[in-house]
Parts: structure tokens; C-alpha cells; sequence
């Protein structure tokens, strides 16, 4: 697409959204670090280096011991499929473009447990536990989303 341009390892945007649409974070002073490092294809987790615990989503306190001693740690990319759902309707933009798709939960190598998307899988193959890796998929210049894919035999 004209005027964009992805990092290696991150996925050009789907097809073009126009209008108001229901699936952009807005980054903050405190989660800008993340949506800057998803844009090179890294996806960042909070560790405490008080108790050592990760977490997501990354904030400025540990959601274990309330330390504010927490800094960015990449993740390995690694995770197992908790949960997930097939969303046949979503009305709202620009979801009734994507349908069917996979909402998930996902539980990374690291620990925390994380809300996304699984891509590349036919939903038939779907099983809980099944190895997952993460990919990058560019929305807009500002947001590149972090999402999942079966890891590679
Ligand atoms: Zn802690």
C-alpha cells in the first residue's frame, strides 16, 4: 500500500478502513514503549524486579506485590491457546469486513495470560493447548496489534 511500510515480520494492513472504527487501542504515556515496539515486530511484557512476576498488559505498577519497580521485557513470542471463540457477526467497523474470525485468549511462555487474535488457522484445527507464536499485523502508520498464529512444524 502506498505510504506504508511494515518491519520485517510484520503484515501489511488488510483492506482499507475507512470511518470511525471500533479496534485501535489509544497508546499512552504509559503503553507507548509497546505499540512503538510492535511496530519493529517485538512484543513487550511487564516484569517487577521486586517479585520477579510478568505481566500484561504492561503498566506502571506490578499487578502482584503494587511495586512500581517494573520495566519492559521482550517476550519470547511463545504462548499456548487458553480459550477461544469464532465471532461470526460483529457490527461494528471494521469487524463485519473480518468475520468470521478468531478471538482468543492465549497464554504466554512467560506467564501472563493475553486477549488477541489466532490467524493462519483453519478453525477446524483449533484446539486448546495448541503451540502458538506471535505475529504482527499493521493497522494504521501508529498501530501494528500483536497476534497469533500456529508455530511452525
Ligand atoms: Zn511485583
Amino acid at each position: 500500500m502506498p505510504g506504508i511500510s511494515s518491519a520485517p515480520g510484520v503484515s501489511p494492513p488488510l483492506a482499507p478502513v475507512t470511518g470511525p472504527r471500533f479496534d485501535l487501542p489509544t497508546p499512552d504515556d504509559a503503553s507507548r514503549p509497546f505499540w512503538e515496539a510492535t511496530r519493529e515486530g517485538k512484543l513487550l511484557i511487564g516484569r517487577c524486579s521486586a517479585c520477579g512476576g510478568a505481566h500484561y498488559y504492561p503498566r506502571p505498577f506490578c499487578p502482584y506485590c503494587w511495586s512500581d519497580q517494573v520495566g519492559w521485557e521482550e517476550a519470547s513470542g511463545r504462548a499456548t491457546l487458553y480459550t477461544w471463540s469464532v465471532v461470526y457477526q460483529n457490527d461494528l467497523p471494521p469487524f463485519p469486513g473480518r468475520v468470521p474470525y478468531v478471538a482468543a485468549v492465549v497464554d504466554l511462555d512467560e506467564g501472563p495470560r493475553m486477549m488477541t487474535n489466532v490467524v493462519d488457522c483453519p478453525f477446524e484445527q483449533l484446539a486448546i493447548g495448541m503451540a502458538l507464536e506471535v505475529t504482527f499485523r499493521q493497522e494504521t502508520d501508529e498501530i501494528t496489534l500483536p497476534v497469533f498464529r500456529p508455530t511452525a512444524a
